[in-house]
């Protein structure tokens, strides 16, 4: 039953005025009707793309890419061809939505390997997945073009990837799409078998015209605007399309078993609650855990909600939070900077 059939309830999408249709948005689309290569039927609700970077930690080998060469490194990929690489930033996501497979029993979320690389330097990266146990069906390799212009060949409702350039020109093209931060120092287990997704408010779930009322005018003008906009919703974010992915594999469980658990981390403070609520009503969306912030650290509520990834659009925010929790950065808007300081909204 797809998503928008639903009543609201958690974590699911309903039909309310403020939703936006599936078509509306590239990579929200819904792939159901398409075959693969053996005539099978694609039903995957949730399609993520990913750089070979943001699935594995490829550190080493870029350094002798950047210090060397290309055909350096190469020949360091070729050698290392069975030497298994080790998870990056991305991987604890991915290996925590594949699980949503098994236990349906049918592919609900498919994961795609969007990879700068050629084929021959691909072939350690395949390895790896298949070492790691990782049913990663799909790769594309783009030999140093970019690879991002083909997320609307695979539907892609996320990508995901180490190259803020790539990140940012996804990103202008509509899709969402963040750049994963270090790989944290502290890997969290996944005993739970449960998937865990943190996202930002402003500028993340929601647009973000009240995030630049606040750079522009200060944290008073802000309170002041989201007040007086109390009973607007606010419009879709850069995330929002993933986030209909997310629930439309939610509704393929009963409410109280959906494989994939959603928190709203803010910094608005409890003056400026009432606009959030109000848009996640208009959407007919109820999230998990939910937390307004004003000004309290994210990085130590993550610590406790361990998230497979927090996405932000601000870094301040994201690199306190990077040491413990996998995380993304959305990219911002010229009217509204990523800006490295200053007061918590
Ligand atoms: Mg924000």
């Amino acid at each position: 039953m797809h998503a928008a059939q639903r009543d609201v309830q958690f974590g699911v999408a309903g039909t309310s005025p403020g939703t936006v249709p599936a078509s509306a948005a590239p990579g929200s689309g819904t792939p159901s009707g398409r075959r693969d290569r053996m005539g099978t039927e694609l039903v995957a609700s949730l399609v993520v793309a990913m750089s070979s970077r943001a699935l594995f930690d490829l550190d080493e080998a870029n350094a002798v890419y950047e210090t060397d060469g290309l055909e350096a490194y190469r020949a360091h990929q070729r050698e290392r061809e069975h030497v298994p690489l080790a998870p990056g930033t991305g991987f604890a996501l991915v290996r925590a939505l594949l699980a949503i497979n098994e236990r349906a029993g049918e592919r609900l979320v498919e994961v795609l390997v969007l990879s700068r690389n050629d084929a021959d330097t691909g072939v350690r990266v395949m390895n790896s997945a298949e070492h790691h146990g990782l049913d990663l069906p799909r790769y594309a390799f783009t030999a140093g073009r970019p690879a991002w212009p083909y997320l609307a060949s695979f539907d892609a409702n996320l990508f995901l990837s180490a190259d803020p350039d790539d990140v940012t020109a996804a990103a202008a093209a509509g899709f969402a799409a963040a750049r994963l931060l270090d790989v944290p120092t502290t890997a969290s287990d996944d005993a739970e078998g449960e998937v865990r997704i943190a996202f930002d408010g402003d500028a993340v779930l929601f647009d973000a015209s009240s995030e630049a009322i606040y750079q522009q005018h200060g944290l008073e003008a802000f309170i002041a605007n989201e007040e007086r906009h109390a009973t607007d919703a606010l419009q879709p974010g850069p995330l929002k399309p993933f986030l209909d992915a997310l629930l439309a594999v939610n509704a393929h469980f009963p409410e109280d078993e959906a494989p994939i658990r959603l928190s709203l981390v803010t910094a608005r403070n409890a003056a400026a609650h009432r606009r959030v609520i109000t848009t996640l009503r208009a959407w007919g969306v109820l999230l998990h855990e939910t937390f307004f912030l004003g000004g309290a650290s994210k990085a130590r509520v993550l610590e406790q909600l361990r998230p497979q990834i927090f996405f932000d659009d601000q870094t301040r925010h994201l690199l306190p939070a990077s040491a413990t929790t996998p995380a993304g950065h959305v990219p911002g808007f010229p009217s509204v900077p990523d800006v490295s300081a200053g007061p918590e909204v």
